[in-house]
């Protein structure tokens, strides 16, 4: 074995230069656990500092099941999250159906409100005054923002033509604008985490995910790759800069927040939300707590995926100075977190100052100066 090359497989490196294989058969990565033999104290945090406003939310029967709303709503006051969004893009009857049940719950009626979807099936002629249309009804019906505009927007959605609709088509223009004309913010999320493009090697950062979950896996030759919708995307916030862009999960850049500050600091126009990304945010405890002071007024607290067990994960990331502590889910990282430790100033903002800011139909009472 020369400099720069790896052991054989089955084999690692134990002196410069020198590769051994063990004596006994090697665990493979679902079953080696390894407990942490460090000592350091401990800070869980299970209720937030300051009220969170959950840009990205998904509550399900919540909204359509009074009981499983008032069950919601006592696990939201256990967490200190003051309002969820629900980010499921719905549109017309159920929305108005959904706006009724949290209407109807004097406890709930201030504590959830919801996003409209936009159909971006079969895009063509007509379209667009048929989905502005719709999107003025459920604005005027009581939904405060577009979203979540899901992944397959780039990736798989087809116009009625045929062709792959591009996320920066300009059949779409006439949405954009008019969300910019509703004063109401739009929830985009684009692609996955890059390594969903890449090999999948024992290199990949995401081997296990990607074993798990089929649909995880973009092959080349049947997807446009992840830089490809990266620039469509980023055509869009250009394009209307008067439109409020919310990008879930860090835009997929909390691997490269330098990026996500050449974003923030070429469009105005654009925020962030934190959602599934904490695997990267608590790799890199500096780095991030430097960039969230930076970019304070850009960042949104979203967690997607309704758990009320993993909001503490985050909770801790962004409040403590914890070292070296479990992720809740070991197949998005086999890496442990650290904590972050944001000034109150900035929690503040980014738990729901932000989102009150660019979500004005979100109710302002019951939030701290
Ligand atoms: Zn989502």
């Amino acid at each position: 074995m020369k400099d720069g090359e790896d052991c054989p497989a089955g084999m690692t490196e134990v002196r410069p230069r020198n590769c051994r294989a063990p004596e006994m058969p090697a665990p493979s990565i679902l079953d080696y656990r390894p407990r942490s033999t460090l000592v350091t104290a401990e800070h869980k945090v299970p209720k937030a500092k300051y009220p969170v406003i959950d840009f990205h939310g998904h509550p399900g029967s919540q909204l359509t099941n009074a009981a499983a709303l008032e069950q919601m709503g006592a696990e939201m006051d256990a967490l200190n999250i003051g309002l969820m969004l629900a980010a499921n893009n719905v549109m017309g009857e159920n929305l108005k159906r959904q706006l009724a049940v949290v209407g109807a719950s004097a406890k709930m009626k201030n504590r959830v409100r919801i996003l409209t979807g936009i159909d971006l099936r079969n895009v063509g002629p007509g379209w667009a005054e048929r989905a502005v249309a719709q999107l003025e009804a459920d604005v005027a019906a009581g939904a405060v923002g577009v979203g979540e505009i899901g992944k397959g927007f780039g990736l798989s959605i087809k116009k009625a033509d045929g062709t792959r609709l591009r996320i920066d088509d300009p059949d779409l223009d006439p949405v954009w604008d008019a969300a910019a004309g509703l004063k109401i913010p739009v929830f985009i999320h684009t692609a996955d985490p890059q390594e969903f493009w890449d090999e999948i090697d024992y290199k990949n950062e995401r081997w296990l995910e990607l074993a798990l979950f089929p649909g995880r896996r973009y092959p080349k030759d049947q997807y446009p790759s992840f830089e490809e919708l990266m620039t469509e995307r980023d055509n869009l916030f250009r394009r209307h800069p008067k439109t409020l862009f919310v990008a879930a999960h860090m835009g997929w850049h909390a691997n490269d927040l330098a990026r996500l500050g050449r974003m923030f600091d070429e469009m105005p126009n654009v925020y962030a939300e934190v959602g599934a990304v904490l695997y990267d945010i608590g790799r890199q405890p500096r780095v991030a707590h430097d960039f969230f002071v930076k970019y304070q007024d850009r960042l949104l607290f979203g967690k997607d995926s309704y758990q009320p067990e993993e909001y503490p994960y985050y909770w801790r990331v962004f409040e403590t100075r914890d070292e070296y502590f479990d992720y809740y889910r070991p197949y998005h990282a086999f890496w442990k977190l650290y904590g972050i430790d944001l000034p109150d100033s900035v929690l503040k903002k980014v738990y729901y100052q932000n989102a009150l800011t660019i979500t004005p139909a979100i109710p302002r009472t019951g939030w701290p100066k």
